[in-house]
């Protein structure tokens, strides 16, 4: 997902772009749940210009497939990428650390807030979007992602999914000397 700046311009520039499976699946793998991608996911951003930053706002929606962290049955979710954010030409960025209150002078274009948004750096001509993307993504998952709020989980004696049955197993194991007594059957 790269743009060159110099396509930007007065008006803005919309873009889309279809991020395949493969290169969601590669994002996610990032996250220890076990995040995978269920198919493409479409991204739209639009991009203004001011002087020489780059606002981005963009929207996708993630359609992903995840094991429950309890039962670790499958489970479906999507998850919205949504974000905005100023991208800063590197040598702006390091000559004039952000600090929107010493800043002289507005910057030109009504709608653009500093401050307001995240900044990110940008270096050259060409704005690549997909580390911006992964990382928002990856910001955007649930860290503990589970198939219904009371998920009963495994059994962890038999590993039966309790969501399903109750399997009788005397999960209270109070002594371990006990605990090896369970194991046989009379
Ligand atoms: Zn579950
Ligand atoms: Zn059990």
């Amino acid at each position: 997902m790269r743009v060159n700046i110099d396509e930007i311009k007065e008006a803005g520039l919309r873009r889309s772009w279809d991020v395949t499976r493969e290169a969601i699946d590669e994002m996610v793998a990032g996250d220890p749940a076990g995040y995978r991608a269920r198919g493409a996911t479409h991204l739209d951003a639009k991009l203004d210009k001011i002087e020489r930053r780059v606002r981005v706002d963009a929207h996708g929606k993630a359609e992903l497939t995840v094991p429950c962290g309890r039962c670790l049955s499958p489970v479906s979710l999507d998850v919205p990428v949504d974000f905005e954010l100023t991208l800063v030409p590197a040598d702006e960025y390091v000559d004039e650390p952000r600090s929107d209150k010493e800043k002289g002078g507005a910057p030109v274009g009504g709608s653009f807030e500093p401050g307001e948004a995240e900044e990110d750096v940008y270096a050259g001509k060409v704005i690549d979007l997909d580390p911006i993307v992964r990382e928002q993504l990856l910001l955007a998952l649930p860290s503990y992602p589970v198939c219904k709020e009371d998920c009963k989980g495994l059994c962890p004696v038999c590993g039966a999914n309790l969501n399903d049955r109750e399997c009788g197993c005397d999960r209270h194991v109070p002594d371990p000397r006990w605990a090896s007594l369970k194991n046989v059957k009379l």
